[in-house]
Protein backbone atom coordinates (compact mmCIF):
# COMPACT_ATOMS: atom_id res chain seq x y z
CA UNK A 1 0.00 0.00 0.00
CA UNK A 2 1.45 3.22 -1.21
CA UNK A 3 2.22 5.66 2.03
CA UNK A 4 -0.69 8.52 2.98
CA UNK A 5 0.48 11.85 1.80
CA UNK A 6 -2.43 12.77 4.23
CA UNK A 7 -2.13 11.74 7.81
CA UNK A 8 -3.67 13.71 10.38
CA UNK A 9 -7.75 14.48 8.52
CA UNK A 10 -10.91 16.08 9.51
CA UNK A 11 -13.94 13.82 7.50
CA UNK A 12 -17.38 16.24 7.45
CA UNK A 13 -19.99 13.77 6.97
CA UNK A 14 -23.01 15.53 6.40
CA UNK A 15 -26.58 14.11 8.25
CA UNK A 16 -27.62 13.37 4.40
CA UNK A 17 -25.27 11.21 3.80
CA UNK A 18 -26.13 8.79 6.50
CA UNK A 19 -29.52 8.52 5.49
CA UNK A 20 -28.98 7.09 2.61
CA UNK A 21 -31.44 7.13 0.03
CA UNK A 22 -34.49 8.59 2.59
CA UNK A 23 -35.43 11.42 3.12
CA UNK A 24 -34.89 11.89 6.90
CA UNK A 25 -32.99 9.93 9.85
CA UNK A 26 -30.50 7.37 9.94
CA UNK A 27 -30.49 4.46 7.88
CA UNK A 28 -28.35 1.88 9.54
CA UNK A 29 -26.64 -0.02 6.24
CA UNK A 30 -25.28 3.22 5.46
CA UNK A 31 -23.63 4.11 8.53
CA UNK A 32 -22.12 0.87 8.57
CA UNK A 33 -20.78 1.39 4.93
CA UNK A 34 -19.18 4.40 5.96
CA UNK A 35 -17.64 3.63 8.94
CA UNK A 36 -15.87 0.36 7.46
CA UNK A 37 -14.52 3.27 5.27
CA UNK A 38 -13.61 5.55 8.20
CA UNK A 39 -12.07 2.06 9.66
CA UNK A 40 -9.52 1.21 6.83
CA UNK A 41 -8.46 4.90 6.53
CA UNK A 42 -7.60 4.50 9.69
CA UNK A 43 -5.94 1.32 10.30
CA UNK A 44 -3.51 2.90 7.49
CA UNK A 45 -2.70 5.07 9.85
CA UNK A 46 -4.70 7.78 9.62
CA UNK A 47 -5.83 10.15 12.38
CA UNK A 48 -9.66 11.53 11.93
CA UNK A 49 -11.26 13.67 13.50
CA UNK A 50 -15.06 13.66 12.02
CA UNK A 51 -17.15 16.61 12.09
CA UNK A 52 -20.88 15.51 11.94
CA UNK A 53 -24.04 17.33 10.60
CA UNK A 54 -27.31 17.16 11.52
CA UNK A 55 -29.65 17.97 8.25
CA UNK A 56 -30.85 14.65 8.32
CA UNK A 57 -33.26 15.26 11.82
CA UNK A 58 -33.36 19.00 11.96
CA UNK A 59 -31.90 22.47 10.10
CA UNK A 60 -31.89 25.90 11.87
CA UNK A 61 -32.73 27.45 8.68
CA UNK A 62 -36.13 26.00 7.53
CA UNK A 63 -37.71 25.63 10.82
CA UNK A 64 -36.98 29.72 11.42
CA UNK A 65 -38.51 30.04 7.66
CA UNK A 66 -41.66 28.44 9.23
CA UNK A 67 -41.45 31.08 11.93
CA UNK A 68 -39.27 29.73 14.72
CA UNK A 69 -37.03 31.39 16.61
CA UNK A 70 -33.63 31.59 14.95
CA UNK A 71 -31.60 31.22 17.60
CA UNK A 72 -33.48 27.90 19.33
CA UNK A 73 -34.08 26.37 16.02
CA UNK A 74 -30.02 26.36 15.36
CA UNK A 75 -30.21 24.88 18.88
CA UNK A 76 -32.39 22.09 17.94
CA UNK A 77 -29.98 21.52 14.76
CA UNK A 78 -26.75 21.39 17.18
CA UNK A 79 -28.31 18.14 19.36
CA UNK A 80 -29.59 16.54 16.04
CA UNK A 81 -26.05 16.30 15.07
CA UNK A 82 -25.13 14.76 18.79
CA UNK A 83 -27.95 12.22 17.90
CA UNK A 84 -25.86 11.70 14.33
CA UNK A 85 -22.88 11.43 16.29
CA UNK A 86 -23.75 8.76 19.17
CA UNK A 87 -25.19 6.76 16.33
CA UNK A 88 -21.80 7.25 14.78
CA UNK A 89 -19.89 6.24 17.42
CA UNK A 90 -22.02 2.75 18.26
CA UNK A 91 -21.32 1.52 14.81
CA UNK A 92 -17.60 2.11 14.92
CA UNK A 93 -17.64 0.88 18.36
CA UNK A 94 -19.04 -2.29 17.26
CA UNK A 95 -16.41 -2.59 14.46
CA UNK A 96 -13.99 -2.38 17.49
CA UNK A 97 -12.79 1.49 16.98
CA UNK A 98 -11.61 3.08 19.63
CA UNK A 99 -13.77 6.39 20.17
CA UNK A 100 -14.93 9.31 21.51
CA UNK A 101 -17.85 12.16 21.38
CA UNK A 102 -17.04 15.63 22.11
CA UNK A 103 -19.67 17.99 21.88
CA UNK A 104 -19.28 21.41 21.78
CA UNK A 105 -22.41 21.77 24.00
CA UNK A 106 -21.60 19.77 27.53
CA UNK A 107 -23.82 17.34 27.91
CA UNK A 108 -21.78 15.32 30.13
CA UNK A 109 -23.58 12.50 30.47
CA UNK A 110 -23.40 11.74 26.77
CA UNK A 111 -20.24 13.38 25.37
CA UNK A 112 -17.39 14.36 26.68
CA UNK A 113 -17.10 18.03 26.39
CA UNK A 114 -14.58 19.51 23.46
CA UNK A 115 -11.40 20.49 24.81
CA UNK A 116 -8.74 20.66 22.35
CA UNK A 117 -6.04 19.65 23.70
CA UNK A 118 -7.98 16.38 24.73
CA UNK A 119 -9.01 16.14 21.07
CA UNK A 120 -5.25 16.25 20.00
CA UNK A 121 -3.96 13.86 22.80
CA UNK A 122 -7.02 11.47 21.24
CA UNK A 123 -5.83 11.76 17.96
CA UNK A 124 -2.37 11.18 18.75
CA UNK A 125 -3.58 7.90 20.63
CA UNK A 126 -5.68 7.07 17.40
CA UNK A 127 -8.96 7.27 18.73
CA UNK A 128 -11.66 8.52 16.35
CA UNK A 129 -12.96 11.90 17.61
CA UNK A 130 -16.54 12.58 16.94
CA UNK A 131 -16.70 16.55 16.67
CA UNK A 132 -20.58 17.05 17.58
CA UNK A 133 -23.11 20.20 18.08
CA UNK A 134 -21.48 21.99 15.36
CA UNK A 135 -19.72 25.22 16.91
CA UNK A 136 -21.47 25.62 19.82
CA UNK A 137 -22.96 29.00 18.56
CA UNK A 138 -26.14 29.16 16.58
CA UNK A 139 -26.13 31.22 13.16
CA UNK A 140 -23.06 28.86 12.21
CA UNK A 141 -23.22 25.53 9.99
CA UNK A 142 -21.34 22.20 10.63
CA UNK A 143 -19.18 22.98 7.48
CA UNK A 144 -17.92 26.27 9.26
CA UNK A 145 -17.50 23.63 12.33
CA UNK A 146 -15.50 21.42 10.44
CA UNK A 147 -12.98 24.23 9.43
CA UNK A 148 -12.55 25.60 12.55
CA UNK A 149 -11.90 21.96 14.28
CA UNK A 150 -9.47 21.43 11.25
CA UNK A 151 -7.44 24.28 12.06
CA UNK A 152 -7.66 23.70 15.64
CA UNK A 153 -6.48 20.03 15.24
CA UNK A 154 -3.75 20.93 12.93
CA UNK A 155 -5.08 18.60 10.29
CA UNK A 156 -3.95 18.16 6.90
CA UNK A 157 -6.57 18.34 5.27
CA UNK A 158 -10.34 18.60 5.51
CA UNK A 159 -12.24 15.39 3.29
CA UNK A 160 -15.57 16.80 2.49
CA UNK A 161 -18.01 13.76 1.50
CA UNK A 162 -20.71 13.99 -0.67
CA UNK A 163 -23.01 12.07 -3.22
CA UNK A 164 -21.40 13.28 -6.01
CA UNK A 165 -17.69 13.36 -7.07
CA UNK A 166 -16.18 16.67 -6.49
CA UNK A 167 -17.64 19.81 -7.43
CA UNK A 168 -19.39 20.84 -10.85
CA UNK A 169 -20.21 23.89 -12.68
CA UNK A 170 -24.08 22.93 -12.64
CA UNK A 171 -25.96 20.46 -10.43
CA UNK A 172 -24.95 16.99 -12.01
CA UNK A 173 -28.26 15.36 -10.84
CA UNK A 174 -29.94 17.75 -13.01
CA UNK A 175 -27.89 18.30 -15.35
CA UNK A 176 -25.71 15.15 -17.18
CA UNK A 177 -23.46 17.34 -18.93
CA UNK A 178 -22.26 19.29 -15.96
CA UNK A 179 -18.31 19.42 -15.81
CA UNK A 180 -16.49 18.19 -12.47
CA UNK A 181 -13.38 20.66 -11.37
CA UNK A 182 -10.39 19.34 -10.80
CA UNK A 183 -8.83 21.92 -8.56
CA UNK A 184 -9.98 24.81 -7.68
CA UNK A 185 -8.92 28.08 -5.59
CA UNK A 186 -10.55 29.31 -2.71
CA UNK A 187 -11.82 32.31 -4.80
CA UNK A 188 -13.27 31.08 -7.49
CA UNK A 189 -15.35 28.73 -5.15
CA UNK A 190 -16.39 32.30 -3.42
CA UNK A 191 -16.74 34.22 -6.54
CA UNK A 192 -18.41 31.90 -8.41
CA UNK A 193 -20.94 30.33 -5.78
CA UNK A 194 -19.59 26.78 -6.26
CA UNK A 195 -21.37 24.61 -3.60
CA UNK A 196 -18.35 23.39 -1.46
CA UNK A 197 -19.03 24.23 1.44
CA UNK A 198 -20.61 27.92 2.72
CA UNK A 199 -18.62 30.82 2.38
CA UNK A 200 -17.51 32.00 6.04
CA UNK A 201 -16.06 27.91 6.01
CA UNK A 202 -14.13 28.53 2.83
CA UNK A 203 -13.12 31.94 4.22
CA UNK A 204 -11.23 30.18 6.83
CA UNK A 205 -10.24 27.68 4.32
CA UNK A 206 -8.16 30.27 2.52
CA UNK A 207 -7.38 32.25 5.54
CA UNK A 208 -5.48 29.37 6.67
CA UNK A 209 -4.54 27.26 4.02
CA UNK A 210 -6.65 24.53 4.33
CA UNK A 211 -6.74 22.34 1.67
CA UNK A 212 -10.09 20.59 0.66
CA UNK A 213 -10.68 17.80 -0.91
CA UNK A 214 -14.44 17.20 -2.33
CA UNK A 215 -15.37 13.53 -3.08
CA UNK A 216 -17.89 10.93 -3.44
CA UNK A 217 -18.62 8.77 -0.28
CA UNK A 218 -20.34 6.06 -1.32
CA UNK A 219 -17.20 4.58 -3.64
CA UNK A 220 -15.24 2.01 -2.16
CA UNK A 221 -11.77 3.11 -0.93
CA UNK A 222 -12.10 6.91 -1.76
CA UNK A 223 -11.39 8.32 1.67
CA UNK A 224 -8.40 6.01 1.68
CA UNK A 225 -7.14 7.32 -2.34
CA UNK A 226 -7.81 10.65 -1.05
CA UNK A 227 -5.54 10.32 1.69
CA UNK A 228 -2.94 8.37 -0.34
CA UNK A 229 -2.90 11.66 -2.72
CA UNK A 230 -4.85 10.37 -5.87
CA UNK A 231 -6.68 12.87 -7.71
CA UNK A 232 -9.89 11.70 -6.99
CA UNK A 233 -13.34 14.33 -6.87
CA UNK A 234 -12.28 18.29 -6.58
CA UNK A 235 -9.44 19.72 -4.63
CA UNK A 236 -9.63 23.36 -3.40
CA UNK A 237 -6.39 25.36 -2.68
CA UNK A 238 -4.60 28.23 -2.83
N1 LIG B 1 -25.82 24.43 13.69
C1 LIG B 1 -25.56 25.60 14.38
N2 LIG B 1 -24.27 25.94 14.68
C2 LIG B 1 -23.22 25.16 14.30
C3 LIG B 1 -23.47 24.00 13.56
C4 LIG B 1 -24.78 23.64 13.27
O1 LIG B 1 -26.48 26.32 14.74
O2 LIG B 1 -22.06 25.52 14.61
C5 LIG B 1 -27.22 24.02 13.45
C6 LIG B 1 -27.89 24.69 12.27
O3 LIG B 1 -29.23 24.93 12.61
C7 LIG B 1 -27.83 23.63 11.18
C8 LIG B 1 -27.98 22.36 11.99
O4 LIG B 1 -27.27 22.62 13.19
O5 LIG B 1 -28.89 23.76 10.27
C9 LIG B 1 -27.43 21.12 11.33
O6 LIG B 1 -26.14 21.37 10.82
P1 LIG B 1 -25.86 21.44 9.23
O7 LIG B 1 -27.03 22.05 8.53
O8 LIG B 1 -24.53 22.08 9.05
O9 LIG B 1 -25.78 19.89 8.90
P2 LIG B 1 -25.51 19.16 7.51
O10 LIG B 1 -26.03 20.02 6.38
O11 LIG B 1 -24.04 18.95 7.39
O12 LIG B 1 -26.22 17.85 7.65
Amino acid sequence: MPKLKYRRVLLKLSGEALAGNEQYGIDPGTVSSICREIISARELGAEIALVIGGGNIFRGVSASSKGMDRASADYMGMLATVMNALAVQDVLEKMNADTRVMSAISMHEVAEPYIRRRALRHLEKKRIVICAAGTGNPFFTTDTAAALRAMELKSDIILKATKVDGVFDRDPVTNPDAVKYDSLTYIDVLSRRLQVMDAAAVSLCMDNCMPVAVFNLFHRDNIIRVLQGEQIGTIVQG
